[in-house]
This record gives structure tokens, C-alpha cells and sequence, in this order.
């Protein structure tokens, strides 16, 4: 165990991981949960609200993971709350159309013009499978691109050297998925421009999609280099192969119409989940009419869900757009986040720690480089060449001053408005952070 990890190993956490151990594998429900890349016992949440987590030692941390992206508005929002109890006493499930699903697509078109109809499932997983599926058989095609270092989800086809878990686990893909499975699978590497035009130019022909997160948050955090996605779009459309914005991430979290909006791209398909649920399990896939109509029962292209459209996840969903219609919310979270990361870099910097940051809309991402001097992180493998003993220090430092961060070197950072805001202390909650960091900083300089 780490030095630092025993002092905030707490007692409840601890009998809590062991218990979970006995009855689920890992005693997690999903991997990077289990702090398995930084070592130590994960922490048990207890209850969340606003921009604070606490565990089950009663231990109050700043959160700067808000559920992987879905918490923009903070934790256990009264409005979302309360849509979400309203609707829980006319049911929880049909398994039947209910209106609830029209609105909510309603809304989200409304804010993003590219998407002319869309399909609710319950996860990012499912969403980007869909759409896999769809591009297929809307393309007649097998072959399709995904980018080193970018996570759609864990469905096998996509689980060729994918992102997230499966990177900071140091496996390339899982066992258990058929060679044959992703043979069509042709990994090339993020912003690589060269690398892209050389694969359409020899199996052009034969490709169905290309699927990218148009802002890479499974890598750490890393933008397109410029041209990137134009050369992608230009490509698909040359070639005939489907454009899939996987948007699961950014969508509505890095600006209201997204990554497409900001780039001004626009993609065939776009899969978006985590904040359209406002926390509750939701996702889609979205785009072209002529495409999503490829779906069954209008096309021929499978795909169904019992809990897709969920009463529930749709009212948490509407209620959770309906906060974000005003664009203000956006310009204030993305100013307010890239000038915590610039603090955070002049801290470092006043401590010789070398430190790249970098941010769009409420995401964020440090990268603790080897030398003051080197560049950005630009792709998959110069994120994997950042300072990975740098970063675990930084973890634990981290969870000992109460800054709850992502267990794994290779996940985005998220803010929400609530750490724009003082909580339940006098202190501004950025400002509280600061001050953590100047110390963690100090701790692993
Ligand atoms: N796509 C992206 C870009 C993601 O970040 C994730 C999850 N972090 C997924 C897909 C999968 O979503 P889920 O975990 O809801 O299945």
C-alpha cells in the first residue's frame, strides 16, 4: 500500500471494498472504479451534492470526475431530482412508447441541428455499437476506422486496443473477442493525417464508418490537431463511408451543440449519452434521416432494449436540457475551466513541476509531462509517454486533501457549475481547490 494511501484509507471504505470483493469481480461494477493503475482500495460514495462527494468515512472530497461527464450541473440538482421523483409515481419502466421519449428528442434536436432523428438505448456502449451496426448495414461495408487511444464502449468489435479501462490495464483489447471479430477493425493513430489518407486511399472502397471522439477524453484529454476532422469528413464523404461523431463525451459538455458545433462539422451519426440522462443510464444514436431510418422496424438493421427510452432517464434528461438551453452556462463554465487549468499550470510552474493542461467547455485535462518544455500531448502514444509515477503521487495526494480525481492517467477531467459556486462553505469551491493543489503540488514536485 501506498505511504500516502494509509493515512486516508479509511476503515469503512476499506471493510466496504472487501465485502464487494466477495460477491463481484474486483468488488466493481466497472474496472477503472477500482483504482487498479494508481493502487489502493477505491472509496465508497455515500451521497453527492453539488461539486462534493463523501464517502463512506464521512471524508468530503471536490469531485472532479461528476460521474465520468454526466454531472455538468453538479450533483443531486433539485430540478433533475425532482423530475426524476415526479415521474418515479406514474412508474418506472413500460416497456411501451411513452411521449416523454418525442420531447426529449424534441429537445435535443432542437440544439443540434445535424441530428434529424434519434434512437434512445440506456449507455455510451450501446449507443456506439448502433451505430456501428447501422453504418454497416446502411454501407453494405465491414471495414471501419477507430483512432488509438479513443474508448467507444465495450462492445467487441470496438474493443480493438481501445482506450479507458482497457488501457490502463496495459491490455490492447479483451480476451474473449474473436480475432474474427475485429479483423474489419483498422486502428490508426489520432490527428495522424498521413496515416488516414494512406488507408482511404487503398481499402477506401471497402470502408463503412469512420468513428472518432472528436475531442479525445479516453487519452487524458487531447483536441484535434486542425485539419484532423476536416480530412476525416472529406474522406467518409469521397469514399461514401459514414462519419460517426462519437459525442458520448463531449455532447453537451463541451459546448451546447457539441464537439460539431465547435469544429463545425458535420457528421452521419452522432452517439451521445451521459449528460442528455442528467445522470440516469441513457444513450443515442442520431443523425441522417435516410440513415437512422436503416433501423428496425423501418430498415433492416437490429437493435431493441427494454429499458431504452426510459421514463425515468428521459424526465432526468429533460429536465436536465431544459437547464442547459441558455448558452451562457457554457461560455461561463468553458472560461472559468480554462482559467483554473491556467492557475493550476502557474502554480506548478512556480514549483518547477512541469505541467500541461488543456480544456474545452466544463473538460479538462492535466498532463504531468517529463520536461517543462515538452509539447501537448497529440496523440495515444505521447500521452502513454507522460509521467505515470508522477501521476499515482499526484492521485493519492490528491485524495488526502480532498480533491476526487479520475483513478487513471488516461481519463479527461470534468467540472460542473456547482464548483463555480461556494457549496456549503464560505470559500468558493475553485478556490478551496486551488489552495489543495498548491499543497499536492508541493507533495509530489
Ligand atoms: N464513448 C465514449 C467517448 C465514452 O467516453 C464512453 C464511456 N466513458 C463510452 C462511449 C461508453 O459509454 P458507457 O460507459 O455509457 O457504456
Amino acid at each position: 500500500m501506498l505511504e500516502q494511501e494509509k493515512s486516508g484509507y479509511s476503515c469503512l471504505n476499506a471493510e466496504a471494498f472487501e465485502r464487494a470483493k466477495a460477491v463481484i469481480p474486483g468488488g466493481v461494477d466497472s474496472p477503472v472504479r477500482a483504482f487498479g493503475s494508481v493502487g489502493g482500495a477505491p472509496r465508497f460514495i455515500a451521497r453527492a451534492k453539488g461539486a462534493h462527494l463523501w464517502d463512506l468515512n464521512g471524508k468530503k472530497y471536490i469531485d472532479f470526475v461528476g460521474s465520468w461527464g454526466p454531472m455538468l450541473l453538479g450533483h443531486a440538482h433539485p430540478k433533475i431530482i425532482g423530475a426524476v421523483q415526479a415521474q418515479a409515481e406514474h412508474g418506472l419502466s413500460y416497456g411501451a412508447p411513452c411521449e416523454l421519449e418525442t420531447v426529449l428528442a424534441e429537445k435535443i434536436m432542437a440544439l443540434m441541428p445535424n441530428l434529424e432523428k434519434i434512437r434512445f438505448v440506456s449507455s455510451g456502449t450501446e449507443a456506439s455499437m448502433t451505430a456501428l451496426r447501422l453504418a454497416r448495414g446502411f454501407t453494405g461495408r465491414d471495414k471501419f476506422i477507430p483512432f488509438e487511444g479513443c474508448y467507444h464502449g465495450h462492445s467487441d468489435a470496438l474493443l480493438v486496443k481501445a482506450g479507458s479501462g482497457c488501457l490502463t490495464f496495459g491490455a490492447p483489447s479483451s480476451a474473449g473477442v474473436p480475432s474474427e471479430t475485429v479483423k474489419n477493425t483498422l486502428n490508426l493513430e489520432f490527428n495522424n493525417l498521413d496515416q488516414l489518407e494512406s488507408v482511404f486511399k487503398t481499402q477506401g472502397e471497402e470502408i463503412a464508418a469512420v468513428i472518432v471522439e472528436p475531442i479525445a477524453g479516453n487519452m487524458n484529454m487531447i483536441l484535434p490537431r486542425v485539419g484532423f476532422l476536416e480530412k476525416i469528413r472529406a474522406l467518409c464523404t469521397q469514399y461514401g463511408a459514414v462519419l460517426i461523431f462519437d459525442e458520448v463525451m463531449t455532447g453537451f459538455r463541451v459546448a451546447q451543440g457539441g464537439a460539431q458545433k465547435i469544429y463545425n462539422i458535420q457528421p452521419d451519426l452522432t452517439t451521445l449519452a451521459k449528460v442528455i440522462g442528467g445522470g440516469m443510464p441513457v444513450g443515442a444514436v442520431a443523425g441522417r434521416r435516410e440513415i437512422m431510418d436503416y433501423l428496425s422496424p423501418l430498415g433492416p438493421v437490429y437493435q431493441a432494449g427494454t429499458l431504452s427510452g426510459n421514463p425515468l432517464a428521459m424526465a432526468a434528461g429533460i429536465a436536465m436540457i431544459d437547464l442547459l438551453s441558455d448558452e451562457h452556462i457554457y461560455q461561463k463554465l468553458g472560461h472559468e475551466t480554462a482559467k483554473f487549468c491556467k492557475d493550476l499550470e502557474a502554480i506548478a510552474e512556480g514549483k518547477n513541476l512541469p505541467l500541461k493542461t488543456v480544456s474545452m467547455g466544463g473538460m479538462f485535462g492535466l498532463f504531468f509531462v517529463k520536461n517543462l518544455e515538452d509539447p501537448l500531448p497529440q496523440c495515444f502514444s505521447e500521452a502513454m509517454a507522460c509521467d505515470e509515477a508522477r501521476f499515482k503521487k499526484f492521485f493519492h495526494a490528491a485524495l488526502n486533501h480532498g480533491i476526487y480525481w479520475p483513478a487513471s492517467r488516461f481519463e479527461a477531467a470534468f467540472m460542473s457549475t456547482a464548483h463555480l459556486e461556494s457549496g456549503d462553505e464560505k470559500t468558493p469551491v475553485l478556490e478551496r481547490a486551488l489552495m489543495s493543489f498548491d499543497q499536492i503540488f508541493d507533495e509530489i514536485r
